[in-house]
């Protein structure tokens, strides 16, 4: 997708802190972080939201899951953090490439704004 903002950063168009990668996702800073830890976990396959990546291939979204819960094991989030998918508008996405947020060194509230 030459319009999406994330695949230009899995073509390696766009520079970003990459923290980790293998041969499915990459893992990299959020720009504008909403906690002390703020990483960014895609696919480098370009699905336009969680709900399309698990209805196309379902394998695929476990193993982003697994990706996602290594990368807080890796920065040793050992007191929690929070594993966000904003999906479509209503759920405050804003960049429509499949993305998990995991956020973590402080205490989080809830509900969600
Ligand atoms: P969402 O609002 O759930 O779609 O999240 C999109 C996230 O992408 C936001 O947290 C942005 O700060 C982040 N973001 C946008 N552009 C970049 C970029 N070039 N590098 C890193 N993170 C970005
Ligand atoms: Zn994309």
């Amino acid at each position: 997708m030459s319009d999406c903002l994330f695949c230009k950063i899995v073509a390696g168009e766009l520079p970003v802190d990459i923290i980790s990668e293998n041969q499915e996702f990459i893992a990299f800073s959020d720009i504008d972080p909403k906690a002390p830890i703020h990483k960014l976990v895609i696919p480098k396959q370009h699905f336009e939201n969680l709900s399309e990546l698990a209805k196309a291939d379902s394998a695929l979204a476990g193993r982003m899951s697994e990706f996602l819960v290594q990368l807080a094991d890796e920065l040793s989030l050992t007191e929690g953090y929070r594993i966000v998918f904003n999906t479509g508008v209503f759920g405050g996405q804003t960049v429509f490439h499949v993305h998990g947020h995991l956020l973590g060194g402080r205490q989080m509230s809830w509900p969600a704004g």
